[in-house]
């Protein structure tokens, strides 16, 4: 997917307000964006925000649907850039054909995680297929350590088996939770799962105290530790915690995506598809992109134009760094 806000703010993020682990859980509401496309399908984003830019490495996360294709033209993002990154997609219902620039063809489908790494640059397209009715999911984007920023580029496929639980479900796409553990590889130690919980269960999660955690809400209702979480909201945990409390008061069941990670100590620039260490890079990757350079690759078989970047902030990127959380709720 593209970050395709009109002025994509600047944003200097990393280097955590140092400072004792708060007991609340803190609650990151969503903002509506228009992702773009003819009928503009709007969006449900909650990573990065002003309160918060990272939960572990993981720096984007945009929730959408249950939407009609019908009616909003579904999910048409053309070839666009990305660098210092990773992109997940992962659904819940739909099906969405992506190409990039590695030559990779693949359809995204719910339950199944796509993994892509951009290298020191990639470039892809994604768009809802004429199969699907109803698109549900989310987008999320990991950061890439610097050690590891230019390891090649890549895309990995993985169809986790789900896991039962007492009184629910869980999928791991990325990471080790409930006795499963992904396959695949990631540069900082991440947690991705899917979790569902039947209505009146309470899971408790075992949890790596080094890590930081996120609660998205997909649907249904949630209290996570106690708090009650509403749809789409990302409730964030602070590290210290050997485990995690998911429950659900509702009379359905209640699905959520659990992210997590140690906190990402590394200071980083995010700008439109791009993460750098500078704005200077930010300038070079937007500069190879509209020039056409080889850096992004060629993404065959998109019928259309490319997206154009949009134009840079006048102004110099000033570092934006997360407020301490609130000891208790909202
Ligand atoms: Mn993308």
């Amino acid at each position: 997917m593209s970050n395709t806000e009109a002025l994509p703010g600047a944003l200097l993020c990393g280097a955590e307000a140092a400072g004792p682990a708060p007991a609340g859980i803190q609650i990151l509401a969503p903002r509506e964006v228009p992702l773009g496309g003819p009928r503009a399908m709007r969006v449900r984003r909650t990573l990065p925000q002003r309160a918060r830019t990272l939960i572990g490495a993981w720096c984007f996360a945009d929730h959408y649907g249950p939407d009609d294709v019908e009616a909003t033209g579904g999910m048409v993002v053309p070839p666009h850039p990305h660098t210092g990154l990773q992109t997940v997609s992962w659904l819940f219902s739909g099906e969405i054909e992506h190409r990039d620039s590695l030559g990779t063809h693949a359809l995204v489908r719910p339950g199944e995680l796509n993994l892509m790494t951009s290298g020191r640059g990639i470039s892809h397209s994604e768009v809802s297929t004429s199969a699907t009715t109803t698109l549900h999911g989310v987008q999320l984007w990991v950061a890439r350590p610097e050690r590891h920023r230019d390891t090649a580029a890549d895309f990995r496929h993985h169809a986790p088996v789900a896991v039962p639980l007492d009184g629910g479900e869980a999928r791991v796409f990325l990471g080790s939770l409930a006795g499963d553990t992904s396959p695949v590889r990631t540069f900082t130690p991440l947690l991705g799962a899917e979790l569902s919980v039947a209505p009146g269960a309470v899971l408790t999660l075992d949890v790596d105290p080094d890590f930081e955690h996120g609660v998205l809400v997909d649907t249904g209702e949630l209290h996570l530790d106690g708090t009650a979480l509403g749809p789409s909201d990302l409730g964030y945990a602070a590290p210290g915690r050997t485990a995690l409390t998911l429950a659900n008061p509702g009379r359905g069941t209640a699905r959520l995506v659990l992210l997590g990670g140690p906190p990402f100590e590394e200071e980083i620039v995010m700008w439109w598809n791009f993460i750098g260490r500078s704005h200077d890079d930010i300038v070079r990757a937007r500069e190879d992109w509209q020039d056409g350079t080889d850096r992004f690759g060629r993404v065959d078989g998109y019928d259309g134009d490319r997206l154009p970047a949009p134009v840079l902030p006048r102004a110099t990127i000033r570092p934006r760094r997360n407020p301490p959380p609130p000891a208790q709720g909202r």
